[in-house]
Formats: structure tokens, sequence, C-alpha cells
């Protein structure tokens, strides 16, 4: 049984509240905020246009930031409604707040096919801490609750969790979005009976942030890759020296137990066998934080097993990034989560462009079907100017992780049974 989305749903004339993620990074310039970035915006448009040609009365419901739960002049969601109105191209009105009487008199004014935007919910500390009576006030504004939040649906909070609890209580329904039905169909549905062969790419800084879907995806993959940080750790636990790559000592036992999970699976599991190499260097500068800045020096390809003493990991090297696209160009289905280096430095960015080439070859020349699980992974396709080039890439960061886990998202659980 799927989750109701909006195809399903008579949104005609209704007050449709919706929660979407607007949470755009933003700058300050000559005393404005300007958006950074408006693809969350973007992502939104199909579902608003779907429902604003069905005559739907939109609410949209919104955080941004870190507020700590009072009003923050710099993470208004002002600027962002003006940008929602010049890429829907109509205007988009806009509440000084999210709760109370002024805010229901402009949403009682509506008319069919309009929209209005309400101010940060987490304005509120009672966004947060799911708390009911705030959650009652912000479902007094909608008789249909939808949710396109992906990226946000891993949080219990009001918006997410407590507002469509209350509408469906009182018989009001509770759909997924365009979007949202994306994310589940790509991120779950897809990965669920994958076609074969299905080859994972796990890279980014921790084995301990993605131990949980290494341990999933063992059970489904044909072929997992390793690269990033994370893969010093699976050099570690195999008694390399790694110098100063960062590593999780702590976490050796748990890359063990993933490697023979392997073995005993048949699943071909690979590490990287060269390795671009620098030297951190004390720049005696400090970061925000206080910490000491070190600047790589000398990069350089190491292909002996060990890492020398002073040095550190930051990239895969070009025989690691030609055996991976080897297995990629096999594939039927690819799963890719996190960069294979500090792809952020140009220097060190080559492993995680060849991999990304070799993702996006797959996709064009064979037919595979591409899945990219979010995060810095989507930003480097990017940064490469693949974006696009692939099947399906999520918007979701913390909450793709989750899912790809298995776990079950409070904010898509919450929403009606198709
Ligand atoms: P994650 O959020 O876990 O996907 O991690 C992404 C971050 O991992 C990026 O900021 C990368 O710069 C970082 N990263 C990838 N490879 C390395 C490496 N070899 N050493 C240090 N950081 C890395």
């Amino acid at each position: 049984m799927g989750k109701l989305i909006i195809n399903d749903v008579d949104v005609s004339g209704k007050r449709v509240l919706m929660r979407v993620d607007y949470n755009v990074p933003m700058e300050e310039s000559n005393g404005q905020m300007v958006i950074n970035d408006a693809t969350r915006i973007n992502e939104t448009l199909p579902t608003l246009r779907h429902l604003i040609d069905r005559g739907a009365r939109v609410i949209l419901m919104a955080h941004l930031g870190r507020p700590d739960g009072k009003p923050e002049a710099s993470m208004s969601l002002r600027p962002v409604g003006i940008a929602l109105s010049e890429m829907l191209g109509r205007s988009v009105q806009f509440a000084e707040d999210c709760i109370g009487e002024a805010v229901e008199k402009q949403v009682n004014s509506l008319q069919n096919g309009e929209v209005l935007l309400l101010e940060n919910v987490r304005f509120y500390r009672e966004e947060e801490a799911n708390d009911l009576a705030f959650s009652e006030k912000l479902a007094q504004l909608g008789d249909v609750y939808v949710n396109d939040a992906f990226g946000a649906a891993h949080r219990a909070h009001a918006s997410t969790v407590g507002v469509p609890a209350v509408i469906a209580k009182r018989g009001g329904k509770c759909a997924g979005g365009l979007l949202m039905e994306r994310e589940l169909k790509f991120l779950g549905d897809e990965l669920e009976n994958p076609a074969r062969p299905f080859v994972v790419i796990l890279g980014g800084a921790k084995v301990s942030d993605k131990i949980k879907v290494i341990d999933r995806l063992l059970e489904k993959a044909d072929v997992i890759l390793i690269g990033g940080a994370m893969a010093y750790t699976f050099k570690l636990a195999d008694g390399v020296h790694v110098g100063k790559s960062l590593v999780e000592p702590d976490k050796t036992e748990v890359a063990k137990a993933a490697v023979s999970k392997a073995q005993q699976r048949g699943v071909t599991f690979l590490i990287p066998t060269d390795n671009l190499i620098a030297d951190p260097v004390d720049t005696g500068r400090k970061n925000k934080k206080g910490r000491a800045i070190f600047d790589l020096q000398n990069p350089r390809i190491n292909t002996a097993r060990d890492i020398p003493e002073l040095s550190e990991g930051v990239d895969i090297g070009p025989a690691t990034a030609a055996a991976f696209a080897v297995e990629i160009a096999q594939a039927k289905t690819i799963l890719w989560n996190g960069p294979m280096g500090i792809f952020e430095d140009p220097r060190f960015a080559e492993g995680t462009f060849a991999v990304a080439k070799a993702v996006v070859d797959a996709t064009q020349n064979n037919g595979a079907k591409s899945i990219i699980g979010g995060g810095d992974s989507v930003k480097a396709l990017n940064v490469a100017g693949l974006g696009g080039k692939v099947t399906f890439m999520s918007t979701g960061g913390g909450a793709s992780l989750e899912f790809l886990e298995g776990k079950e998202l409070p904010g898509v659980v919450v929403l009606g049974n198709s």
C-alpha cells in the first residue's frame, strides 16, 4: 500500500495547507537577504501548478534557518515569497506570521488558485517541540494537508507531524506532493527490487554516518564501491597505515563486519587501491571555531599499500577511479551517496568527477537507472556540470540517508494511505 498523493485528492475550492522545504541558502547583500540557490523553490513548482490548476487555495508553510524559536529578520521567508512569485509567474501573498487572527483572515479571503506563504514556522519554539496547541492553530488554516518537503520529513515537528495528525483526526485528507511522490518512488520502490547489477557507490566523511545504509544495502546490492574518507577506516581495519587521513579508529570492527557480510553474501566490495594524498601544513591561522587551519600541500598519487605518516588521503586515485568506472558501466541500477574525496577543493575533485561521469555515461548509454542520494553528491554533480543527466537527484540530506537506512520517516508515516 502506497501513500496518498495529491493526484488522488479533490482540492478544488479547498484550503490546502502545504509544507514545503524552502530552507534556501541566503546571503546578506546591501542590507537585504538574497537567495543564493533557488533549487528548493523550483522543485515545488509542479505541485504548486497542479494545485493552482485545480482551483485549490494554497497556504504554504516552511522553515528557514535556525531562529531559535523567536522572530529573526534575517530569517524571514519574505524574500522567498518574492522569488516564488517570479518563478510561478503569478502573485504570491505573504503573511507576517504563521498563526493568529490576522493570518486566518488572510487565509479566508483567498480565492481559488491563489497562493499565500506563511512566515517562518520556526519563529515559534513550539514548531520543533511538535506542540499540540501550536499544531491545532496551524491546522485551523487548512482543510487538506500536503507535504512536499521530503528534506524535512525525518523530523517530527508540528508542521510535518502535528498538523497532519490534527487534520487527519477531523477527517481531512493528508497527502504527499509530487516531489514527495518522486522521492518515495526512487529512494524507496525503485531500490526495493532493483534491475541488476545494482551498484552502490558510497563516499563522504564518516563510516559511522553511513554504516546503517551500508548494512541495509549489503542485502540488496551486487557491488559496493567505497570512497571518501570513509575508505580509510576500512583500510585501517585491514591493518593498513593511513597517516593523517580522516579515520574513525573506533569503527574498524564495524568496517570488518561489513566486509565479512559482503563476502558471505557474494557482494563485490571494493575500497580504493590507490589514493591522492597531500601533506597537511599548519598555516598558523584559526577558523571560526578556533581550530587550526591546515593547508594541504604537495598533492601526489600514492600507489603503495600504506599512506606515509605525515600525509593524508584526499581523493581516490586514477586506478581506483578506472576500476570503479568498470563496475559502474555494467550497472542497471546505481545508487550514489557521498563524494570520493575533498571535492570542494578542485585539486581533489577528480575522483568524484570521474565517478560522476561514469554514472552519467551508464545512464545515457546503457539505460541504467541512476539515483543520487542527496547532499554532497548532488552538489558534486552540479559542480561537474552533470546535474540533470542522471535519473533522479534526491532533495533530501539527512532525510535521504534515514530513508535509505530503511527507517520510516515520521512526516511520511503520518500521511494517508492510497
Ligand atoms: P558526507 O556528508 O558524509 O557525505 O561527507 C561529505 C564530506 O566528506 C565533504 O565535505 C568532503 O570534503 C568530505 N570528504 C570526502 N573525502 C574526504 C577525505 N578523503 N578526507 C576528508 N574529508 C573528505
